[in-house]
């Protein structure tokens, strides 16, 4: 008898083989298999009339079969089975399995039946190879008409796992309820054994999208019982209250050369007055791209390092990373703070020394090694002088690595007061003489349930036995740093309420008055050559530009989609063999795409053709241009976010939307971008048009998109909410509830950090 824990290999219907490619899909136990769903459902329902205009297509279609026979083909011992079906139409088309002569059982002349595959002209005839099949009733239902398609790989097909499942699906029925019995009767919840059932084998598209709202649910349940608990432990801490000192903040922000934004003042004084607290600080800074959130992030920074303690920075990528580096280098240009960049591939370690009192010569003497190098990375961008290193990439050696110790001592003592990283920082044991506030620059990547397991790393960050502040330690309370979370890319009010509840919100919804709006155009294909001229004039103005695509290379699911390293061959060859261009995707390793970026920063390329897969963070002032191929295809806040790559210096600055796309919905989501350069605006309406699911990018959370689209209101999230703060309100360890404490921990393991 099978249990869910049974391993496919033992399965006698499972051959070997396939076994070996089910192990590489990572898919171990029966449960593995049920719980690895179709990916999107042919819709049987909705038959095309038998035309030729669907050729290349993939289609379904309904007709009578006319003609029935069997073919064998001796020298090839192989048997061809063919029929002919006609439709209403009066068009007919020839469908052929190869190997399989029973189904000519089923589909004898007379019959109904309907077909789903990919329609071909083979001389003059329509034909199908293949196809998906059934018979046909002879009135037609919507019920049985969802076929679930998986995932193939190496040739497993979407059919062989559908045969494979139906019989394992009744051990189902052993599988234990995460939801528990009370929510799924409040909520009208499927349980789980039927939810499973009508994902695999939906009877109707009705019971479909209730199973898949099952499983949204179920994720958003986790994630929130996960948020929750963490609030209340964050909530059990201590932190170091941090005086504001309104002196030292004037003087810094009359030190800009810009006045703040209404918005960046308010955010940075609420942001000082939580840190004057005793109690730590979460609070998010949620603002739109160019809204001036480092500025704010700075300010913070300053009054705690003023005040004696230590700051972390990080971003999610080591670019952005290295890039808040040179930013933070510069705003702090004035004062005496030790500030290092560390990254984890890089191995590097780099700090730099202001110039203030003159004491840097012996900060120097005593620290050379570390300095030389820094000042390497540090005079690309920076007007550092007296140095003259062009090595800024550091061997990965011994060397260094012990250079990186040298570091950590130096964090641990306390001389360095800014530490700027990826979030590896916390998670490696860099220990620190006193962090009081951690700075998590998100950059959008971070899915919601990623950021509670970061938090809980930063929760231990500042572990007492590595760090003794000796203030505001009070009684039994754990000491830990305040946190102030930035997005990327503004997150919709509503949405921010009821997925964050445990963060005070901050916004900056108010741009730097000195912003040029950036001109937004959709190209259809037929006006792409105007878009290519006009590329061609701004960068003999001397601009750059930037050039997005969806995806690294081709792939036979999308093969419509330009693969950047193909299209950067074509404009080099035939669009712009007279620009220089490079190429950016994620598949560099981590070296060559510092090096290409800073090669585009150092104007050695006049186009950069890039995926989107690579953090387009960066800063680059003097491109005006950004086009982004077939555009349909990414969400709008994402499209905006682009978009925010351009405008930053004092150009005229222009976002193309190409596409080759013309339904009216493609037209309509990307009408948002042309009519609105309001980072706020255009994620309400990404919100509405695609739901939180797909907005916050839970992917990585495991479960397929299908079911996160129907993470499609903000209402389910409440749910999801109300009903964790209920079960935590009584069981806050979840000692009571020991099924949700394990999915808990397996949830964590699935999605954490790296
Ligand atoms: P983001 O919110 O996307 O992180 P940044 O902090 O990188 O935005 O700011 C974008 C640019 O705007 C930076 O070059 C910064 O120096 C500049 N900036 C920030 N605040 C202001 C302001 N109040 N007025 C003018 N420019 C500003
Ligand atoms: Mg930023």
């Amino acid at each position: 008898m099978s249990t869910l824990q049974t391993q496919l290999k033992n399965i006698p219907k499972i051959l070997p083989k396939y076994a070996k490619i089910l192990e590489k899909m990572e898919l171990h136990s029966v449960e593995d298999l049920l719980l690895n769903f179709p990916f999107r459902y042919d819709d049987f329902s909705q038959a095309s009339p038998i035309s030729p205009e669907y050729i290349n297509q993939t289609v379904t279609i309904e007709g009578m079969v006319t003609k029935s026979k069997l073919a064998r083909v001796f020298r090839r011992k192989m048997t061809i089975a063919e029929i002919t079906v006609e439709d209403s139409s009066g068009n007919s088309l020839k469908a052929v399995w190869f190997n399989q002569p029973f189904i000519l059982e089923s589909l004898k002349e007379g019959t109904p039946v309907r077909l789903s595959g990919k329609l071909t002209l083979k001389g003059k005839v329509l034909q199908m190879s293949n196809p998906a099949w059934e018979r046909a009733g002879r009135e037609t239902t919507n019920t049985g008409c969802l076929v679930p398609v998986y995932n193939e790989t190496r040739g497993l097909t979407s059919k062989w796992l559908r045969w494979q499942i139906k019989p394992l699906l009744a051990i189902a029925q052993q599988m234990e309820d995460v939801v528990p019995y009370e929510i799924r009767q409040r909520l009208n919840l499927y349980d789980i054994y039927t939810a499973l059932t009508q994902i695999h084998f939906p009877d109707s598209k009705e019971k479909l999208l209730r199973a898949q709202k099952r499983f949204a649910f179920q994720e958003m349940f986790l994630v929130q019982l996960k948020t929750l608990q963490i609030k209340s432990l964050w909530e059990g801490n201590a932190s170091v209250p941090i005086a504001f000192d309104e002196k030292l903040i004037q003087n810094f922000v009359s030190g800009l050369p810009f006045k703040l934004t209404n918005a960046q003042r308010k955010a940075s004084f609420e942001i000082l007055k939580d840190l004057e607290k005793p109690a730590p600080m979460n609070r998010l800074l949620n603002g739109d791209v160019g809204s001036g959130k480092t500025m704010v992030a700075a300010i913070a920074s300053l009054q705690a390092m003023q005040a004696g303690f230590q700051v972390v920075i990080m971003a999610p990528t080591e670019v952005l990373a290295k890039q808040h580096f040179e930013s933070f280098n510069k705003i702090f240009e004035k004062y005496d703070f030790n500030i290092a960049l560390l990254t984890n591939s890089y191995k590097l370690v780099s700090s730099h020394q202001s110039t203030v009192n003159g004491n840097d010569k012996v900060v120097i003497s005593q620290w050379s090694t570390v300095i030389k190098n820094a000042t390497a990375v540090i005079s690309q961008q920076s007007t550092v002088n007296n140095c003259n290193a062009k090595d800024d990439r550091l061997p990965m050696t011994d060397d260094v690595i012990l250079k990186r110790d040298v570091l950590l001592n130096k964090i641990q003592s306390g001389e360095i007061n800014l530490v700027i990283g990826t979030h590896a920082i916390i998670q490696k044991d860099v220990a620190f003489k006193n962090l009081a506030l951690i700075i998590i620059d998100e950059q959008h990547r971070f899915g919601v349930a990623q950021r509670a397991f970061l938090q809980q790393e930063t929760m231990s960050a500042n572990d007492p036995v590595k760090s003794a502040t000796g203030h505001g330690a009070s009684g039994q309370k754990k000491t830990i740093p305040h946190l102030l979370t930035m997005t990327a890319t503004p997150i919709p009010r509503t949405l921010a309420i009821a997925m964050f509840g445990s963060l005070e919100l901050s916004i900056l919804d108010e741009m730097p008055k000195n912003r040029k709006e950036i001109v937004t155009k959709i190209i259809p294909a037929t006006i792409r050559q105007e878009a290519y001229d006009f590329i061609r004039q701004q960068v003999h103005e001397g601009r750059q530009v930037f050039v997005i695509l969806p995806l690294v290379e081709d792939s036979k699911v999308l093969t419509e989609i330009k693969a950047a390293t193909s299209e950067h061959q074509r404009l080099s060859s035939e669009i712009f063999p007279d620009l220089r261009l490079g190429l950016l995707h994620g598949k560099l390793k981590s070296k060559d795409k510092e090096d290409v970026m800073q090669k585009f920063k150092d104007r050695e390329f006049d186009i950069l053709v890039s995926t989107s897969v690579v953090e387009v963070g960066i800063d680059i002032p003097n491109a005006s241009v950004i086009v982004i191929e077939d555009a349909d295809r990414f969400g709008l806040s994402q499209l905006h976010q682009f978009r925010g790559r351009v405008g930053r210096g004092e150009h005229q600055s222009y976002c193309f939307l190409f596409t080759n796309s013309n339904t009216d919905k493609a037209t309509e989501r990307l009408q948002a971008m042309e009519d609105s350069n309001d980072g706020f605006e255009i994620s309400q309406k990404d919100l509405e048009l695609r739901g939180p699911g797909q907005f916050f990018g839970l992917v990585q959370s495991g479960l397929p998109d299908i079911a996160m689209e129907h993470l499609s209101n903000i209402k389910l999230i409440k749910f999801a909410r109300a009903e964790a703060q209920n079960i935590l309100s009584s069981d806050p360890d979840l000692k009571k509830h020991p099924l949700l404490a394990s999915a808990l921990q397996k949830f964590q393991e699935k999605i954490h950090l790296e």
